[in-house]
């Protein structure tokens, strides 16, 4: 079949290279000029299942409604940037008691391990190399009694085969030697044993070259601007420029924008964009212990992992909109945790910076599958971890346009089984 995929951040492109492997005919096209420049060259480039958890919990109302009047929270929410979300902002607050916090941590927990899998599993059978490292992920607390708190929370993931050590302040630079010196501002942390990171540029754009070797084809540089539907089908995808495209198939993987995209073919997507900080600074080389493990500070939420010879940073999740600017002010807790926590890591003069905006669903998990025209498919929403979920998401998403029944259940995935 002809299968059109729009948008080739790591989401498109996976899907790419699952139905190409199928045999499918496949063409990608992106607005931008190369693959992966938005959210999936920002991230934090942890592959995470350990940090499933959903979002929307019985304590976001209140730290949203915080960051009102406070500078210092990481979950953030300005009502007159954002003024186009109280549909989604509703739906996000349904979502926020224990009982549906944990479903749908569970849906992504799910997700997440199988997505792992398959991502390790492509980076093996087409040897791509992404800079990964698998040595766990850090979740560090600092204060005793959130500490106690994280490990409570943290049960839940393990009930559901999530392997995670308690570590005290020394398990820390025993696991970590590169944190030696700021032992003492640690109360401890959750160990994610199996969790891993690595480049995800470097693995989209290398799957994007297995994807050509395969012979489909990447139309860089070619927004879409809307999609025609006819007898229940998607006929074609209009270009920037009014070139338009047929095809059998079409799959919609365009990040925060799809919701335009899919709404010129009736269908209403519940994605909204949250913005975050991603910093990227060159390695400090020095004879001592180098850093290897990848971290979440769980005090100011900023997450870190090492990436080949630089280190990359992220912070904040702020509900302001669809912009992507950003000022001195907006990098202030990444420069916090880089002089609390991380002083000598990096040269922090170097550093380069950018803003981009998550794909969050108000639930959590993303949606995936068909939805509307019979042969539209939605890959999207993957929030604050899209890196993680992207292969199993894919995997997925090609099985169900092949008629196959996924490995995995796809309960809580599909827009249809949604509340
Ligand atoms: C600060 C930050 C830190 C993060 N940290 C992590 C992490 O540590 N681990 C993790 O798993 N995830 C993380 N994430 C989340 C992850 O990066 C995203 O979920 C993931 O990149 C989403 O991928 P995507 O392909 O759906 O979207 P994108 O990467 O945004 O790609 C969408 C693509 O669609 C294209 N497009 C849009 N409109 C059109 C159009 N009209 N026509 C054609 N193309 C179009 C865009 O140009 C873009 O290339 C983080 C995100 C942020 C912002």
């Amino acid at each position: 079949m002809k299968v059109v995929i729009i948008g080739a951040g790591v989401v498109g492109v996976t899907t790419a290279y699952y139905l190409a492997r199928s045999g499918h005919e496949v063409t990608v096209v992106e607005k931008e000029t190369e693959a992966a420049t938005l959210a999936s060259a920002g991230n934090a480039g942890l592959i995470a299942p350990g940090h499933s958890f959903a979002w929307a919990s019985p304590s976001a109302p209140k730290e949203l409604l915080r960051s009102l009047t406070v500078d210092d929270t990481a979950l953030r929410v300005n009502p007159f940037k954002a003024p186009g979300m109280m549909f989604w902002g509703l739906r996000f607050l349904r979502e926020c008691n224990a009982e549906r916090a944990t479903k749908n941590t569970l849906v992504k927990l799910r997700l997440a391990q199988y997505s792992q899998r398959m991502l390790d599993q492509i980076a093996a059978d087409e040897h791509i190399d992404y800079d990964d490292i698998h040595e766990g992920i850090l979740y560090l607390y600092r204060n005793a009694k959130r500490f106690e708190s994280g490990i409570e929370k943290m049960k839940l993931v393990q009930e559901h085969g999530q392997k995670q050590d308690v570590l005290d302040a020394d398990g820390v630079v025993e696991a970590e030697p590169f944190l030696a010196p700021v032992k003492d501002k640690l109360a401890g942390a959750i160990y994610g044993v199996t969790d891993s990171s690595g480049d995800s540029v470097k693995f989209t754009r290398g799957v994007q070259a297995v994807c050509e070797r395969m012979g489909s084809t990447f139309l860089l540089g070619k927004g879409v601007t809307k999609l025609s539907a006819s007898g229940g089908k998607v006929r074609s995808a209009t270009l920037q420029g009014g070139e338009s495209l047929a095809a059998d198939v079409f799959v919609l993987s365009a990040g925060v924008h799809s919701p335009k995209i899919a709404r010129t073919v009736g269908v209403r997507l519940p994605i909204a964009p949250a913005k975050g900080y991603s910093a990227t600074f060159p390695i400090k080389t020095n004879d001592g212990p180098q850093m290897r493990i990848g971290a979440v500070d769980e005090e100011l939420l900023v997450a870190w992992c090492r990436i080949g010879d630089r280190l990359r940073m992220t912070s904040s999740a702020e509900f302001t909109g669809y912009e992507t600017t950003y000022d001195d002010h907006d990098l202030r807790l990444i420069r916090k945790l880089a002089s609390d926590l991380l002083p000598e890591a990096a040269e922090y003069d170097k550093g380069t910076y950018r803003a981009c905006n998550r794909p969050m669903t108000p639930d959590g998990p993303p949606i995936l599958g068909q939805a509307g025209p019979d042969n539209f498919y939605i890959n999207s929403g993957h929030g604050h971890m899209g890196f993680t979920m992207a292969c199993g998401s894919s995997r997925i998403v090609a099985d169900l346009i092949d008629g196959k029944k996924p490995e995995i259940p796809v309960e809580g995935l599909m827009l249809t089984s949604r509340p």
